[in-house]
């Protein structure tokens, strides 16, 4: 398969299609992303780099950093972490408050902000420095020692974090987070303003291609079993109330954040990530959707 080939087409389908979308501008940091950029970098799992567009530039990670602290605790808390937060999909905008309280502040699934945070809450009580513990996580992913976190949109994100902090306070209510609720918060948002490049966060995804081995040390991090699980809680949940769309339209397992990045894989041979910064109504790239739909649609491949 010619992949530089099948990116460079599909790069240059979406730019004909002039699809915009919307910044988020929720953080107010977020706003003033250039929407025309665009980047696709895909790595096979033999560790082939093909990239095309804007894949050099460093773009907030947001809700793509919950696929690695759910990597993180899931490989040390086992089959534990499901009394705390559970696997269905919930058909609601990510940071949903009505779910929890008909189900007794366990959030649906750990993608959703309620379930991202009791994950970090884990990773808190764990920890004395858990932001660095996640950053050094993702270093050895993306074998890269320049990932960092932009202060800048981490206090942005922080400044306006009422919604977060409300679903934090109400899963305290009920036991199910243990943490201060303002250092959890903190974070929180530290860990989703972490910034990568298209290439450092496909590379880093290739540990969800590779059943669970880590692509730089080839270190076992997660068991078969747990990588299985991941990419399926990624196939229904990673995409928030589109992830249906995107299973039916893609038919990968992957995330998304609202800093317009989308990370995928095709369990054994390859991961990609999209980055364009303008949103539809969900919260997910407008270019990144539909590249990834032509990527698996002129592949003729896909998970299903
Ligand atoms: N930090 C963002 C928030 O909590 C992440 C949301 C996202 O990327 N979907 O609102």
């Amino acid at each position: 398969m010619n992949y530089q080939k099948l990116i460079t087409e599909v790069y240059g389908d979406v730019q004909q299609m002039g699809l915009c979308g919307k910044v988020a501008s929720y953080i107010p940091e977020l706003a003033s992303m250039n929407v025309e950029k665009f980047g696709i970098s895909l790595i096979t799992t033999d560790g082939t780099v093909y990239e095309v567009g804007d894949t050099y530039e460093k773009f907030s990670i947001q809700s793509i950093s919950k696929a690695f602290t759910l990597a993180m605790v899931f490989a040390t808390e086992g089959e534990n972490l499901w009394k705390r937060v559970g696997v269905e999909p919930s058909g609601n905008p990510f940071n949903s408050l009505s779910q929890l309280e008909y189900e007794n502040g366990i959030p649906r699934n750990p993608f959703i902000n309620a379930g991202a945070l009791v994950v970090t809450d884990i990773i808190r009580t764990k920890s004395e420095v858990p932001l660095e513990d996640i950053i050094k996580y993702i270093h050895s992913l993306a074998n890269s020692n320049t990932i960092a976190s932009n202060k800048k949109i981490a206090l942005s994100e922080l400044k306006n974090s009422s919604r977060n902090k409300a679903l934090a306070y109400f899963m305290k209510s009920f036991g199910n987070i243990e943490s201060r609720i303002d250092k959890l918060i903190e974070t929180y948002c530290y860990q989703c303003a972490i910034e990568m490049t298209c290439t450092e966060l496909a590379q880093a995804f290739l540990l969800f291609a590779n059943h669970g081995k880590n692509p730089t040390t080839r270190e076992q991090l997660l068991t078969t079993s747990q990588t299985k699980r991941i990419n399926a809680i990624m196939q229904t949940c990673g995409f928030y109330d589109e992830a249906g769309e995107f299973a039916f339209k893609v038919g990968l397992p992957g995330k998304s954040g609202v800093g317009g990045g989308i990370a995928a894989v095709l369990p054994g041979k390859f991961s990609v990530v999209v980055w364009s910064p303008g949103l539809n109504q969900k919260g997910n790239s407008l270019k990144g959707m539909k590249a990834l739909e032509l990527l698996t649609t002129k592949l003729g491949s896909s998970v299903f």
